[in-house]
């Protein structure tokens, strides 16, 4: 909960700070408008008489202009600033995150479960059902884990670190590379586990994080079985 409610500013950051005050907007509509009429009237080598003009209207639309081209650099700068957070979440073609598995039932979020934290999200799916790498990576861990029964620890390359625990048997070795999509093991009841299901945990800086939130940034909405746009190019 405290992930999301952290992130969620993040997002909507570039959306508010990007400044159109509808005044400067209008008097820069104005000003072009005025300009390109003047052009368009009077003719290339014929420059405005400066005293056919009343001097106080060039004197406001020279303000309008100076207003608009700030708003215009302020909102250019702001419209910068929210293409490179959208670059950061690296939704991409060739490196997309995707579901696990598919036609699970999502069942217990990441927080606080039985007086404790529950680090991750729990699928519930079939014994034997195969479960697949959220992300590309390499395979740290494949094995037996404690609590976490037959677990795959996979890293990302941007650090960050799936765990998918309580399977009844895993399908790679540690030092292996895998793509998205590649799979990991096979949905179990090992280690302390309450009936068939995958845990994921998603680790930033070696501390969980709400699963949920990381990869609806990433543009998988877990919760609701929805990929990444590019899903289905990914698993082709
Ligand atoms: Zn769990």
């Amino acid at each position: 909960m405290r992930q999301r409610l952290s992130s969620e500013p993040d997002r909507y950051r570039g959306r508010r700070r990007v400044p159109t005050p509808p005044r400067s907007r209008y008097a820069a509509v104005v000003t072009t408008a005025f300009v390109g009429a003047g052009i368009v009237a009077i003719g290339a080598n014929a420059l405005p008489d400066a005293k056919s003009v009343n001097p106080s209207v060039l004197d406001e639309l020279r303000q309008a202009s100076v207003a608009s081209q700030d708003a215009a650099a302020r909102a250019d700068s702001a419209d910068r600033a929210s293409r490179s957070d959208r670059t950061d979440s690296k939704i991409t073609e060739q490196d997309p995150w995707l579901l696990p598995l598919h036609g699970y039932d999502f069942k217990s979020p990441y927080g606080m479960r039985w007086g404790k934290l529950h680090t991750g999200i729990d699928l519930v799916a079939p014994e034997g059902t195969p479960y697949k790498a959220v992300h590309a990576g390499t395979v740290t861990k494949a094995g037996w884990f404690g609590g976490y029964g037959y677990a795959v620890i996979v890293k990302h390359s941007d650090g960050t670190e799936a765990i998918y625990g309580h399977s009844s048997a895993v399908s790679v070795k540690e030092g292996q590379e895998v793509k998205a999509g590649d799979q990991l093991g096979l949905v179990g009841n090992t280690g302390h586990s309450y009936g068939s299901h995958l845990h994921l945990e998603i680790h930033v800086k070696g501390q969980p994080q709400d699963p949920v939130a990381f990869l609806k940034e990433r543009g998988v909405d877990i919760q609701l079985e929805i990929e990444a746009i590019y899903g289905d190019v990914a698993a082709s």
